[in-house]
């Protein structure tokens, strides 16, 4: 879908956010500053002149078996919320799920990814277990019509399919996320992406990784990122 930017729109987003985000990630340490981060986020959508033309809906699922991307400062802040409010038994079936998942995926570069449906471990009876710690990626996802996430799902071939999305939503959500990311990369802060599962994965399994992110290493010892540019990057 072909959209018009509103570039005093995107721009005013990305300086606000990028200053707020650099002063917290001083103050306050990468993971808690995303934290605020995403809260602003979520007021940020909220006010898209064009969020009343979502059709997302609870109890819809589609994209919660798409390929979902995030940054490593966003998987701790998930496995922080999981552990303070998942019961050990919840715990326990999301990480499971989550490493057969990242077995499932692993090898697979992002084209195969986006060719297989798999259900994200956080998905629990048609809901998403850990929505006020939801990725970026998640919060972003929006769709006007439901059919076009549906005939993704049934047919995850096809990569033309292209689900009608909001104007504003998307350059909202967007606008902040990449500011959110220029600040972590000028303070210092890893921001490859990384596939969720096998970001969980590799988080689980690695005691040290929370430490190395926030000594600005790189997070994974076995797990590469990707350098992604920013949806807005050449602005
Ligand atoms: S984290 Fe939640 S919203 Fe995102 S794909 Fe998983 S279940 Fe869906």
């Amino acid at each position: 879908m072909e959209i018009s930017l509103d570039v005093p729109f995107v721009l005013g987003v990305l300086a606000e956010e990028r200053e707020l985000a650099l002063r917290e990630i001083r103050d306050l340490g990468v993971v808690r500053a995303y934290e605020n981060s995403r809260d602003r986020h979520d007021a940020r959508i909220a006010a898209a002149p064009d969020v009343g033309t979502l059709a997302c809906r609870a109890g819809c699922t589609w994209c919660c078996h798409f390929s979902v991307d995030v940054r490593a400062v966003e998987v701790f802040s998930i496995l922080e919320f999981v552990e303070r409010t998942l019961s050990s038994e919840e715990k326990a079936r999301v990480f499971s799920e989550v490493r057969a998942n990242a077995l499932k995926l692993e090898g697979m570069d992002d084209f195969e990814r986006m060719r297989h449906n798999v259900k994200c471990p956080f998905l629990l009876s048609g809901r998403c277990s850990i929505y006020a710690a939801r990725p970026q990626t998640c919060r972003n996802y929006h769709a006007t019509a439901v059919a076009g996430c549906q005939a993704s799902f049934e047919d995850p071939d096809n990569l033309d399919i292209d689900p009608e999305f909001a104007p504003m939503v998307y350059q909202a959500g967007g606008a902040h996320v990449d500011a959110f990311s220029r600040a972590m990369r000028e303070a210092g802060y890893d921001t490859d992406v990384y596939e969720l599962n096998s970001a969980l994965a590799a988080a689980l399994s690695d005691p040290h990784a929370l430490d190395r992110l926030e000594a600005r290493s790189p997070p994974f010892a076995k797990l590469n990122g990707d350098d992604v540019p920013g949806e807005f990057e050449d602005l």
